[in-house]
């Protein structure tokens, strides 16, 4: 089906938008240019994103702008302002380093989008440590992957959380020093810290560590799809991005509400959801809560959140409902929605318009990429299905990998092959951490090699066409088949799994598992139930597959592997195609 392109023109704009002539902000776009729109640290001591996000709006006419509102479960409302800011990271960074907690020490957050985290990531940032947010969904086998090869110094969780998921591992973390408990009222001993008790005491002042642009700042893990989680390292340069991105795609300006509704678990709730609109001096709304349509829109409305950044897999929750929002809700001060993660179905881009007001806005990155890097910007016709065009500073190309490992550039329109970046972006990682052959993998000569597949047209619109890899999105979310397969291992019945996404309507795709079982064991429902049930308890329900299959055999090459694109076409109905060439280059 042909979607017809959304024109836009100056009245479609409420507000002005920063990027008015896509060709022309190219033309005249530097790093430079925007480096100068930040500040740096004072005294010339080098960069640091919680500067740039939290103490140069302190010390301005912004000191009492609310920087944050977070909405609890039950109605609260807790505000904080740059100032309130301020002094609460300061503390956080004053506890740490009262801990003896430095440079270049990582520092976790695994708890649910309270207040707490948001001022743990920035202290950690201003003590010049390394921050790592952890989906407060994982169940203890990610957890523990991710503390272990991210060399946690310092964990930052509840109480319930550490009992249920981390207790268990700390024999195994024994470079795991300091667990700040959030609501213990008391310090209980070995290592164990009540975090309001320490933050009571810590000074309100701080001077942020003096941070060079290529120090490490922030930790994101993502899934592999034969290894375990890797963790890829940005730096405190990452916020030249953030700022340009909030800037030119979502398109801040100075009395704007934002939400994103992304959990800072995920690279989009760090780098959207504290970063970029703090940068910008701007409000940013915390919903404490998982997805509920109705208090969604409640938000938007009470709030009068005017630039929203959401997921295609809660886009598609809302279009279920059936329900026109603009009918029931005041939404007029939503002036822009941005989506990420997955693919944005075309009519869920028109369905913005009609049901919110504005076309949705599809924007492409990933954990790896630190920041947007592909977008669709508001003065800017949107052609439904494409991700838009590459960020001012962003080369972006198709590429085909040789077989002598070199690349081709295809220079005509229309043609699938993998999209390449340009490398040396400010926000592009810097390391898979301890894992240089995996990082150096994923570069050949001068460009960044992403796993996907796309095509562009000939007006220089990209076009998502799929993953070159095994990897699954789930509701947005990135799960390795190889964890999933080796935590079915462990389980005394089974022989052998290969674990594929499935489509599913509502989440993108579902993680499915084809399992063959040790001899004598019976294929039954209970089996069934017990293995989701374990896979649960141990991977969390994020990750976790939602249908198990059981076979006699699952397909394998010739060296033993199972080939999870054959069982993937298979459960398409699709013709079995040539494997033989079948590699994962990033790997
Ligand atoms: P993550 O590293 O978890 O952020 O996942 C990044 C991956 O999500 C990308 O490599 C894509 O495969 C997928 N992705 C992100 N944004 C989009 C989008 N707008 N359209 C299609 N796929 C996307």
């Amino acid at each position: 089906m042909h979607w017809q392109a959304i024109k836009k023109t100056p009245k479609s704009f409420r507000v002005t938008p920063h990027l008015l002539d896509y060709e022309e902000t190219c033309a005249h776009f530097s790093w430079e240019t925007i480096g100068r729109e930040l500040n740096g640290l004072p005294g010339g001591k080098g960069l640091n994103i919680a500067h740039e996000a939290v103490d140069r709006h302190a010390n301005t006419h912004l000191a009492h702008h609310p920087a944050l509102r977070w909405l609890g479960p039950d109605g609260t409302v807790l505000e904080y302002t740059y100032t309130d800011l301020q002094q609460q990271s300061n503390r956080f960074a004053n506890v740490l380093r009262q801990l003896g907690v430095g440079k270049g020490d990582t520092v976790f957050v695994f708890a649910d989008r309270i207040p707490a985290l948001y001022f743990a990531a920035l202290g950690s940032l201003k003590n010049g440590s390394i921050f790592c947010p952890l989906f407060s969904a994982f169940g203890p086998e990610p957890v523990y992957q991710r503390l272990q090869r991210g060399h946690a110094k310092v964990l930052v969780t509840t109480t319930q959380i550490f009992q249920q998921k981390v207790e268990q591992l700390r024999e195994r973390l024994p470079q795991l020093q300091h667990i700040l408990l959030i609501d213990a009222s008391d310090d209980l001993g070995e290592g164990h810290w009540s975090l309001p008790q320490k933050m009571m005491v810590a000074s309100e002042d701080f001077t942020i560590e003096a941070t060079d642009p290529e120090d490490p700042a922030l930790l994101h893990f993502t899934s592999g799809t034969t290894g375990m989680p890797k963790g890829a390292l940005h730096v405190h340069k990452a916020v030249f991005t953030h700022y340009a991105t909030g800037k030119f795609v979502l398109d801040f300006h100075p009395d704007d509400i934002f939400w994103c509704t992304a959990d800072p678990g995920w690279v989009t709730g760090m780098a959207y959801g504290i970063i970029a609109p703090l940068v910008a001096g701007i409000t940013c709304i915390i919903d404490s809560e998982p997805f509920n349509a109705e208090r969604w829109y409640k938000i938007l409305e009470r709030e009068q959140v005017s630039i929203w950044y959401t997921s295609p897999t809660a886009i598609r929750r809302l279009m279920r409902l059936d329900i026109q929002p603009r009918r029931l809700y005041d939404l007029r001060h939503l002036r822009a929605v941005h989506s990420v993660g997955e693919p944005l179905n075309p009519e869920a881009v028109i369905w913005g318009q009609d049901a919110l007001g504005t076309a949705i806005h599809d924007n492409w990155w990933q954990t790896e990429t630190g920041g947007i890097m592909i977008a669709n910007y508001l003065a800017m016709e949107i052609r439904p299905g494409s991700m838009g065009r590459p960020l001012p500073g962003i080369q972006a190309a198709v590429i085909r990998r040789q077989k002598d490992h070199s690349l081709e550039v295809i220079t005509e329109d229309n043609v699938e092959g993998e999209l390449a970046l340009q490398k040396g972006w400010p926000s592009m990682f810097r390391a898979y951490v301890d894992e240089d052959t995996r990082y150096r993998k994923c570069f050949v000569d001068q460009w960044y090699l992403t796993g996907d597949i796309v095509r562009r047209d000939g007006d220089g619109y990209f076009w998502f066409v799929g993953r070159a890899d095994d990897i699954i999105k789930t509701a947005g979310h990135m799960v390795s088949p190889f964890e999933v397969e080796s935590t079915l291992m462990a389980h005394p019945a089974v022989a052998e799994a290969g674990v594929i996404g499935k489509p599913d309507v509502l989440l993108g795709e579902l993680v499915k598992a084809f399992v063959a079982l040790k001899p004598g064991t019976v294929a039954d429902d209970q089996l069934r139930l017990e293995l989701i049930g374990f896979t649960r308890r141990r991977l969390g329900p994020a990750v976790a597959p939602r249908e198990i299959e059981f076979q006699n055999q699952l397909p394998k090459n010739r060296a033993g592997k199972i080939m999870r694109r054959l069982l993937k076409d298979r459960e398409l109905g699709m013709p079995e195609g040539d494997f033989s060439t079948m590699e994962t280059e990033n790997e």
